[in-house]
């Protein structure tokens, strides 16, 4: 399959990881959107949010997860974490991810 993601996850296209497992990887966003954007993406291929099965639930739990202890480890005190879900959500790439965005100096108003 012909997925950015997909091969981002196996090695075969290269990016800025700064934490990866068995099951997922988290890299730098190319056209970051925050002072820090990376993206937490799981290794198997999932379209997005809207094609989620019950069995998927320990993936989403492993994509929360590691955003938070990336967080914790980069010494983020607050960060958003986002899914756009389809074209009208904001979805550029057909592969399952979770944006976590920081950095920012002040606290959200
Ligand atoms: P979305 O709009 O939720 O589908 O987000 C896709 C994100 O992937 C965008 O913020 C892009 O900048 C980012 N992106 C696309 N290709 C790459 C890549 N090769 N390496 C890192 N980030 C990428
Ligand atoms: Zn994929």
């Amino acid at each position: 399959m012909d997925c950015i993601f997909c091969k981002i996850g196996k090695g075969e296209i290269s990016s800025d990881v700064v934490y990866e497992d068995a099951d997922v990887k988290v890299f730098k966003d190319i056209h970051p959107k925050a002072p820090l954007h990376l993206l937490v993406v799981p290794k198997v291929h999932i379209q997005s949010i809207a094609h989620l099965e019950a069995d998927h639930n320990d993936i989403i739990a492993k994509l929360i997860y590691a955003a938070k202890r990336v967080a914790e480890k980069i010494g983020l005190k607050g960060y958003k974490l986002v899914f756009n879900v389809g074209r009208e959500g904001g979805q550029v790439v057909d592969h399952l991810h979770l944006h976590l965005l920081g950095g920012w100096e002040k606290p959200a108003e």
